[in-house]
Parts: C-alpha cells; structure tokens; sequence
C-alpha cells in the first residue's frame, strides 16, 4: 500500500466515474458496463415499415421521430422517461380479445403510443 491519502482520492475518483455512468446511460449515451463491455449509445430505431397496421410511417414523419427521440433522452432521468412514456402510452385492449374461447390465453395487452407531433 503506497499511503492512505490515495485510496482517498480513489474513492472519489469512483463516485464521480459513477456519476458520470449513470449521466451516459440516462442520457442515451455509449458507456462502459460493469462487466467492461461497451454498451452502444441508443439509435433511432428503423420506422415499422408499409406492413404496420397503424401506419406509423404516414402518421409520424421522421422529422417528428428525430425529434421525439432526442427530446426522450434529453431529458437524462429514468424515472422522468419512464413517466414520460406513461403520458405516451394508452393500453389497447383488442376488440377480438372478448370473443377469445380461452381467456387465460393472449391476455397481454397491446400498448399505443400516442404522441403529439406537433409544435415539436
Ligand atoms: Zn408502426
């Protein structure tokens, strides 16, 4: 052990690094996980493409899903994305859904999102 007064400056050393993780992480950017791996900064997912049956592609244009995607991780908090997607999202119950003959099975809900696309 070289002296005490380094292991100080360690400890530190680590909750600012750790500071620093979590802002990467919350904000969507590439960082470095516990087990040493990159982890990839978040990308614009592809659009669902013309077989989407709500027609994501007409109602949403890519401007707006640029926007919407920075606007996310702009806001740099989990617990404020996570109410952010709650705004967002209307769970759809499927009107065959009732008809189904066994009802344990297929009960998961269909999630919408629903954003607001202007004056973004
Ligand atoms: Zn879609």
């Amino acid at each position: 052990m070289k002296n005490t007064g380094q292991s100080y400056i360690g400890s530190t050393g680590k909750e600012v690094k750790a500071r620093k993780l979590k802002k990467l992480k919350n904000t969507g950017q590439s960082y470095i996980g516990s087990t040493g791996k990159e982890v990839k900064a978040r990308k614009l997912q592809e659009p669902c493409g013309s077989k989407c049956r709500l027609k994501c592609l007409e109602k949403i244009l890519q401007d707006d899903r640029e926007s919407l995607f920075k606007q996310f991780w702009g806001i740099g908090g989990i617990n404020k994305q996570r109410k952010y997607i709650i705004c967002h999202v209307k769970s759809v119950c499927p009107k065959y859904a009732y008809k189904k003959v066994n009802p344990t099975r297929d009960r998961s809900e269909n999630k919408a999102y629903h954003f607001q696309t202007e004056n973004i």
